[in-house]
């Protein structure tokens, strides 16, 4: 079909999950035109996830909607505390503290941090910031049929669900974030590798008003329940002020949710019958998978249709909304003209080892739980054998299913060492432990942040160009990489930073950072090819 005949868009965005409507947000933001297509009316019934992670977080400062996500339904003076428990009514084994979204956040290596916000108030805060962009198009009920990469663009058929209308649309790139059935992956011949299928939990959504208050329970958001068999399922807040529960039992049995007892496990959840007004019902596929490939010439994908994650670490659409972040400027440099011909190959260099990481560690959380299977026959019992296993068991609990909870080095940690568009220094590079988040400029990592003597974050100057900070007074002169830039049509601001800690963190006169935030060279002077610099940087 020739071009003329076909509506043309820059960007073509496949699926209206998170991911792909934090790209469409991403691109609006940077004043790109796309259009993005789901196939459902986009309500949200059973929301899966429910914790919105300190970079996320920090992405939605940057997109300036982390207020929307603070001010979300979810009341802000609720502790987020972790309880093991025997049952709602039963014994507590265990607490890890977590403070409640109102507390002040303390001085460390964020102005953000975590946040309770499921996905039925989340995804329509980043549908209404990406639909504040006139260059976004978020068309519901409409599904890609199929694509066709024509080596200078993509063609797509798109069918209206509603008026059954088929049209095909042309793009510069389609990225596909279609979840884990991607259809587009399946499509481009990208296997996926990793141990698969993990177990097939059910999620069951129910309304219960009073129920910690009438089980004397401390108030609190995810309660883990052990009984006589083990470590059986996770009982969850997800809307405090509606009372609404939803119990994840981590076997499913077989069964299919016509054949699930919901009064049992409700029963057992809670270690009582009790009345519930039920809410949804839904078995799902625990996985550990990344995908080969992130994408095929002119085709990308993102989020679950790359990476499946077990939830444990609250991880999986997190690592998804970086794989929008890295993509949005890319993709924005192409279709402003100052990308290089190997930038957009830099995102499966880049995401994908983060990919293979996450799903690594997150997978190391779901093998700890499933560690605690049954014969705890005395976890009940009101006798010295029941308090000493009880006393042991919460320590232990704690200690090692409780390090899902303690997760800063994984959400900040995250780094392209293998990048081509970053320069390595050959420094030593921290390590990288989930419960552990050491600050490093070192190229390829999350530029730190730093409280600026105005209040702002180090993280407030990123966004949407190359920034190149110099740290105090006697910073080199940096004419030429500026010249280079400008050349080359590359956006670049050189921003003087004061604060003594600020050039101790960086360790280097100069650093260059990315659109995304991301530290793409650092060093004490120019390089003597300051355009050989600025062409890596950008891809060329
Ligand atoms: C119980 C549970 C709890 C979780 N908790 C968390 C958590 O706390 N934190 C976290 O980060 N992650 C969590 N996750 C993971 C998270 O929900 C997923 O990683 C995330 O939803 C993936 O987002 P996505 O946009 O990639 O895919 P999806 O949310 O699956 O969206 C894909 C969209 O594409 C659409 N689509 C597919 N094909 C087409 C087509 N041909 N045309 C048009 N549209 C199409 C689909 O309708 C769908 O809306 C949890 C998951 C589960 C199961």
């Amino acid at each position: 079909m020739q071009r003329s005949e076909s509506r043309h868009v820059p960007v073509l965005i496949v699926g209206g999950g998170p991911v792909g409507l934090a790209l469409a947000g991403d691109l609006g933001w940077r004043g790109i035109r796309c259009e993005l297509v789901e196939q459902t009316d986009g309500a949200i019934t059973t929301p899966k996830m429910n914790e919105v992670n300190t970079r996320t977080m920090e992405f939605c400062r940057r997109w300036g909607i982390a207020d929307q996500v603070l001010n979300c339904p979810f009341p802000p003076d609720w502790p987020l505390d972790v309880v093991f428990v025997t049952s709602l009514a039963g014994y507590e084994l265990g607490r890890i503290r977590r403070p409640s979204r109102a507390a002040p956040i303390p001085q460390g290596h964020s102005r953000e941090r975590l946040q309770a916000c499921s996905q039925m108030w989340f995804d329509p805060i980043l549908r209404d910031f990406a639909q504040s962009f006139p260059s976004v198009r978020l068309r519901y009920r409409t599904r890609l049929e199929s694509f066709e990469d024509l080596g200078d663009r993509v063609s797509a058929e798109l069918v209206d669900l509603d008026s059954g209308t088929r049209e095909r649309v042309t793009a510069d790139y389609l990225v596909a974030c279609d979840g884990a059935n991607s259809k587009v992956r399946d499509a481009l011949g990208i296997g996926l590798t990793g141990q698969g299928l993990l177990g097939q939990p059910l999620s069951l959504f129910f309304r219960a008003p009073n129920l910690l208050n009438d089980c004397g329970k401390e108030p609190g958001t995810f309660f883990l329940g052990i009984d006589r068999d083990g470590l059986w399922a996770n009982i969850r807040l997800v809307d405090p002020a509606n009372a609404m529960w939803r119990i994840m039992a981590f076997n499913s049995g077989g069964r299919t949710p016509e054949a699930v007892d919901r009064d049992a496990l409700v029963r057992r959840a809670v270690g009582r019958p009790i009345d519930v007004e039920w809410a949804g019902l839904s078995i799902w596929n625990r996985r550990s998978a990344v995908a080969t490939h992130y994408g095929k010439g002119r085709v990308f994908l993102a989020g679950d249709a790359v990476h499946q994650l077990s939830p444990t670490g609250a991880l999986g659409m997190n690592t998804g909304i970086g794989d929008a972040v890295d993509l949005g400027w890319k993709l924005a440099a192409m279709i402003q003209g100052w990308g290089g011909p190997e930038l957009m190959a830099s995102y499966d260099a880049e995401r994908r080892p983060v990919g293979l990481r996450n799903v690594a560690m997150t997978t190391e959380f779901f093998l700890t739980q499933d560690q605690y299977a049954g014969g705890l026959t005395a976890i009940d019992e009101d006798s010295d054998d029941g308090r000493c296993l009880r006393s042991q068991l919460g320590e232990r609990l704690v200690r090692d299913v409780g390090a899902m909870f303690r997760t800063l080095g994984l959400q900040l940690g995250y780094r392209y060492d293998e990048s081509p568009i970053c320069v390595a220094d050959n420094t030593a590079a921290p390590p990288d432990e989930a419960g552990n988040y050491v600050p490093s400029a070192r190229p390829g990592s999350r530029a730190p942040h730093i409280g600026l003597c105005d209040g702002r974050s180090m993280l407030d100057l990123f966004g949407r160009g190359f920034v190149l900070l110099s740290f105090g007074g006697d910073a080199p002169d940096s004419a030429a990489l500026t010249a280079a830039a400008t050349a080359r049509g590359v956006p670049l601001e050189r921003v003087a930073v004061q604060e003594a800690d600020a050039a101790c963190v960086y360790e280097r006169r100069l650093a260059l950072v990315r659109p995304d935030g991301h530290v793409a060279w650092r060093g004490d002077a120019l390089p003597d090819d300051a355009g050989a610099l600025i062409e890596r940087v950008r891809g060329a």
